[in-house]
């Protein structure tokens, strides 16, 4: 079939790689002019496990090319994806400016008969109030399709192509026929339902794994005081499978640009609707204490005032260069306003860190690098690269993300929640 993705990032990306390697012709939109240039010459714009080897085969085989072009893009395409960013406003509802600029592209330019399939994550009711209007509009003849994306960064091919299931919310029967036959040939069971419902299980899926988080948290702080091992503890628990062990690591608490984002606008959409939203509320409490408790612990061994801190680990976890939301972030801005000297090293994210703080901090070559010129070191992502004893030798190490091989060395070490 013929696709158009708009909006070329994560999502995006994956996306139109995976499907032109069913064999599928795939033209990326963005309007990052450097993106376009870096996806064409076989250059992923993002780190991705697998990426680079599958963006240069389906290039060579012609079935993916990258371009602004939308017009071009969405005249020619049977379906076109809706990938583009749905980024949190200050009162934590999503910003749908992206996608309603996108649509209307569509609307603009389509010309006869498309099916318009919303990846975005947009809160229930969008696809339908929001999408739909502007399509309506414009006297398209069309089918709209809500396919929420459930990969994870690090390892978003995987996911893409062998997830647990395929959602798709639709509006009509001649939409799920063309969907299905679109997905005909990935592994995965389609679970299908109508546009808000498909919009909504994202949300419940999202603000659960981030529920179980801020749970594995809450409880690992108390096992701490209590001299529990709270790793024990959730494999413990992760042996019932009405539960399972995923997702039940406590730490420095969730990031990205999903888990955050998504819970708060679903609290948004909530209290809109007169909802309390106690229980997701805490949710992001709870994860917003756990960055203040590795500067208490790094407070209580040294005074961060004018000291030399190493950060090891920027991305909000391992396999991905992604730091939005990260616990990074809000300890360096801490740490910044302590005046500590801070050399940071992450082995994917140093690119996206440097958009953000410049020269505020000091990018090390290599962990060794930025554990040599630090007397304290905290570790906020679980690269295996970290995992190294050595490192660590006669430091002040707060790990928050139980890399245990730091506490043989140190000279002190403590975890966050062990
Ligand atoms: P991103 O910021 O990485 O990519 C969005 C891209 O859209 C950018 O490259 C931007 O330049 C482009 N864009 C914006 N407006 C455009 C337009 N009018 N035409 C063409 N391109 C345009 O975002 P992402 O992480 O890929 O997320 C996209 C959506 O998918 C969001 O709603 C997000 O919540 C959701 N999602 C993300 C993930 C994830 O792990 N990143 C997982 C599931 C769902």
């Amino acid at each position: 079939m013929n696709i158009a993705i708009i909006g070329t990032g994560y999502v995006g990306l994956t996306t139109g790689v995976c499907l032109a390697s069913k064999g599928h012709q795939v033209t990326c939109v963005d309007l990052d002019q450097e993106k376009i240039n870096m996806i064409n010459s076989g250059t992923p714009p993002i780190f991705e496990e697998g990426m680079k080897e599958l963006l240069e085969e389906v290039i060579s085989a012609g079935l993916l090319i990258a371009t602004i072009d939308s017009e071009n893009a969405i005249k020619h395409a049977e379906i076109i994806f809706l990938c583009v960013g749905t980024p949190s406003k200050d009162d934590g509802s999503i910003n749908l400016e992206y996608l309603k600029k996108a649509a209307n592209t569509i609307a603009e330019k389509a010309g006869n008969h498309k099916i318009v399939v919303i990846k975005s994550t947009v809160v229930p009711g969008t696809t339908m109030n929001a999408v739909k209007p502007i399509l309506d509009a414009s006297g398209i003849n069309h089918g709209l399709c809500m396919n929420p994306e459930f990969l994870k960064e690090g390892a978003a091919i995987k996911d893409f192509l062998e997830g647990d299931r395929v959602v798709l919310g639709v509006t009509d029967k001649e939409t799920e026929t063309i969907m299905r036959e679109l997905y005909k040939d990935f592994p995965q069971q389609l679970f299908i339902t109508n546009p808000t419902t498909a919009e909504m299980i994202k949300y419940a899926n999202n603000s659960l794994l981030a529920t179980k988080i801020s749970f594995a948290n809450e409880l690992g702080n108390l096992c701490k005081k209590l001299g529990i091992d709270s790793y024990e503890v959730m494999d413990g628990v992760g042996l019932d499978k009405r539960l399972s062990r995923q997702f039940l690591n406590c730490g420095a608490g969730f990031g990205g640009s999903c888990f955050p984002k998504d819970v708060k606008a679903i609290i948004s959409k909530g209290l809109e609707e007169g909802e309390g939203m106690k229980l997701l509320k805490t949710v992001i409490e709870v994860n917003n204490e756990q960055p203040v408790k590795m500067i208490k612990l790094l407070e209580k061994h040294a005074n961060p005032v004018n000291k030399k801190i190493g950060i090891l680990g920027l991305a909000f976890k391992q396999g991905t260069d992604d730091v939005r939301e990260a616990p990074s972030i809000a300890i360096i801005n801490e740490l910044l306003k302590m005046n500590s000297d801070i050399t940071v090293y992450d082995p994917e994210a140093m690119s996206n860190a440097k958009k953000i703080f410049s020269d505020k901090i000091k990018y090390a070559e290599s962990a060794r690098e930025c554990a040599n010129k630090s007397d304290a070191i905290l570790i906020l992502t679980g690269w295996d690269e970290f995992r190294k004893p050595e490192l660590y030798s006669n430091k002040i190490v707060i790990d928050g993300r139980r890399i245990k091989e730091a506490e043989q060395n140190a000279k002190i070490y403590e975890g966050i929640c062990w």
